[in-house]
C-alpha cells in the first residue's frame, strides 16, 4: 500500500533504548508515537487487578480488545491512561514487565492487539516501537530498525531507570529479569522477538541517545528520500 508518510518500525529487546529513541525520532519527524509495549503492559495490569490467570486466555483476549488505552500528546509525552485512570508508573513495575511478557505470548491477546496497532498506524506518519512491528504488525513498513545491545548494558540501563525513580533495585536481579524476558519473548511460538530480514540492525551498546537517533533518522532518509 502506498502511504503519504511512512510507518517507522523500531523493534528490539528490553533495555535496547527503543523507548527513548522512538520518542525522539517521532518528535523530530513530527510523527505520532505508539509504544506497543504499553498495550501489553496494560493487559497485564488489568489481568493482575482482575486476578485472571494465564489459563483464562479467552478472557484475556476479550480484556485486550475492550480496554481503552490513551497516550499523552500523540504518544510523545510519557503519560498512559487505561480506562481513564493514569497508569504511567503502575505499568512500569517489574512484576508487570514479567507478566506483560507472559500475556504477550497468548495468541488471543496478540490477535486482539494486532487490530488496535494496525488501525493506529494505517495511514503512516507514525513510529511504532515494540518486538514484532517489522515482522508481523507492519511487514510492509517503509522503515524498519532493530535495536540491540549486550544484556549487561541493557540491564544497567533498566537499573539506572528504576533507581532514578527512587525504586530500589538489585543489578543482578534486573539482569536475570531482562534475560528471562528476552528468552520468553524470543522463544514464544507466535511473533517471537527477531529482527525482520529487511531491518537495519543498530547496536546501541556503545552509542549515546543522540547517536542512535541520528542513525535511525539516516535510515528514514535513505528509505524514504526525506
Ligand atoms: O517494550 P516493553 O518492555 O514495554 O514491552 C513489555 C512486554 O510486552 C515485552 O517483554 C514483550 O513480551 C511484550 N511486547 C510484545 N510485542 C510488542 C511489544 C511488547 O510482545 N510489540
Amino acid at each position: 500500500m502506498i502511504r503519504k508518510r511512512p510507518v517507522v518500525a523500531i523493534d528490539g529487546p528490553a533495555g535496547s533504548g527503543k523507548s527513548s529513541v522512538a520518542r525522539e525520532v517521532a518528535r523530530r519527524l513530527g510523527f505520532t508515537l505508539l509504544d506497543t509495549g504499553a498495550l501489553y503492559r496494560c493487559v497485564a495490569l488489568k489481568a493482575e487487578r482482575e486476578t485472571l490467570t494465564l489459563e483464562q486466555s479467552a478472557l484475556l483476549g476479550e480484556l485486550a480488545a475492550s480496554m481503552d488505552v490513551r497516550f499523552e500528546q500523540g504518544g510523545i509525552g510519557k503519560g498512559v491512561w487505561l480506562d481513564d485512570e493514569e497508569v504511567t508508573e503502575a505499568i512500569r513495575a517489574p512484576s508487570i514487565s514479567q507478566l506483560a511478557s507472559r500475556v504477550s505470548a497468548l495468541p488471543e491477546v496478540r490477535h486482539a492487539l494486532l487490530d488496535t496497532q494496525r488501525k493506529l498506524g494505517l495511514d503512516g506518519g507514525v513510529v511504532l516501537e515494540g518486538r514484532d512491528i517489522g515482522t508481523v504488525v507492519f511487514p510492509d513498513a517503509e522503515v524498519k530498525v532493530f535495536l540491540e545491545a549486550p544484556d549487561r548494558v541493557r540491564a544497567q540501563r533498566r537499573f539506572d531507570e528504576l533507581t532514578s525513580k527512587g525504586i530500589k533495585a538489585d543489578l543482578e536481579q534486573v539482569l536475570s529479569d531482562v534475560r528471562a524476558r528476552d528468552k520468553r519473548d524470543a522463544e514464544r511460538d507466535i511473533a517471537p522477538l527477531v529482527a525482520a530480514e529487511d531491518a537495519v540492525v543498530v547496536d546501541t551498546g556503545e552509542l549515546g541517545l543522540n547517536e542512535v537517533v541520528a542513525a535511525v533518522l539516516r535510515v528514514v532518509e535513505e528509505k524514504t528520500g526525506k
